[in-house]
C-alpha cells in the first residue's frame, strides 16, 4: 500500500523514509508529487490532531483516489505551559514579535527557535526542563479523513545544542535514559524512538483494506 505523505518538511520526509524500515514491508510512504504547486492550508487549530486533519484533507482534494499522509507535530514544554505547542514552527517569530527582538538573519528557522527556546528557559535549573514531542498523523482521501494516531515522546531540553543529525528542535532535546539528544542517533533508531514513529506505529494497524 502506498502513502503520500504531504510534507515539504525535509527532516518528517527523511522520518518517513525510514518508516518501512522498521514497520510492515506492506506499505511504503514517498512524498505527494506536485505539493510544491499546491497553497499551503492555513494551519491555526488548537490541537496538532485539528491541523493534520485539516492538512490530510485538504492535500487529499489535490491528489484524487491517493491515500494521503499529514503530519503536525511539534514540542511541549511543562515549565513553559506547554508552549510552542502547535507553534512549534513559528516559535522565533512569536518570541521575537512579543519582545520586539530583532531575529539574527544569519541563523536558519531551526536555529532561531532553538535560540529562542534557551532563552526562554534561562535559569531554569535541569529537573524542571521537561519536554515531549507530540506528533499526529491523519490519513485522508478525497477529502475524506480515514484514520489519525498520535505519539509521543518524553525527554528534558539542555541548556546547548548537542549532535548535528535530525532538524528542528533535536539538537537540545536530550533522552536521559539514553544519554543521547535527538540529534545524536541514527535514522532507524530515531524511528524506532521519536513521536513520529510511534504515531505511524498506532496508524498503520487502523488503516485495513483501504
Ligand atoms: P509543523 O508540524 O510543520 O507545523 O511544524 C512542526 C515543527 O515542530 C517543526 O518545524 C519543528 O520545529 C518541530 N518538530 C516537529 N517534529 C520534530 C522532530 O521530530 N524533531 C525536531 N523538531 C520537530
Amino acid at each position: 500500500m502506498l502513502l503520500h505523505a504531504a510534507t515539504s518538511n525535509p527532516g518528517k520526509l527523511r522520518d518517513f523514509g525510514y518508516a518501512a524500515e522498521f514497520q510492515r514491508d506492506d506499505f511504503s510512504i514517498r512524498p505527494l508529487p506536485g505539493l510544491a504547486g499546491i497553497v499551503a492550508p492555513p494551519e491555526d487549530e488548537p490541537t496538532f490532531e485539528a491541523n493534520a486533519r485539516v492538512k490530510a484533507a485538504y492535500y487529499s482534494r489535490h491528489a484524487p483516489g491517493r491515500l494521503v499522509l499529514a503530519d503536525d507535530s511539534g514540542l511541549e514544554v511543562a515549565a513553559l505551559g506547554g508552549a510552542p505547542g502547535v507553534r512549534s514552527a513559528r516559535y522565533a517569530d512569536d518570541q521575537q514579535q512579543a519582545q520586539r527582538r530583532p531575529l539574527d538573519p544569519a541563523l536558519t528557522l531551526d536555529e532561531r527557535n532553538n535560540a529562542a527556546l534557551l532563552a526562554s528557559l534561562a535559569g531554569i535549573p535541569e529537573g524542571a526542563r521537561r519536554a515531549s514531542y507530540r506528533c499526529a498523523l491523519a490519513l485522508a482521501r478525497d477529502g475524506e479523513v480515514l484514520h489519525s494516531a498520535e505519539g509521543c515522546l518524553h525527554g528534558v531540553i539542555l541548556t546547548a545544542p548537542r549532535g548535528s543529525s535530525g532538524f528542528g528542535y533535536d539538537p537540545i532535546f536530550y533522552l536521559p535514559e539514553c544519554g543521547f539528544t535527538m540529534a545524536e542517533i541514527d535514522p532507524v533508531m530515531r524511528m524506532k524512538l521519536s513521536h513520529r514513529g510511534r504515531a505511524l506505529r498506532n496508524l498503520l494497524p487502523l488503516i485495513t483494506g483501504e
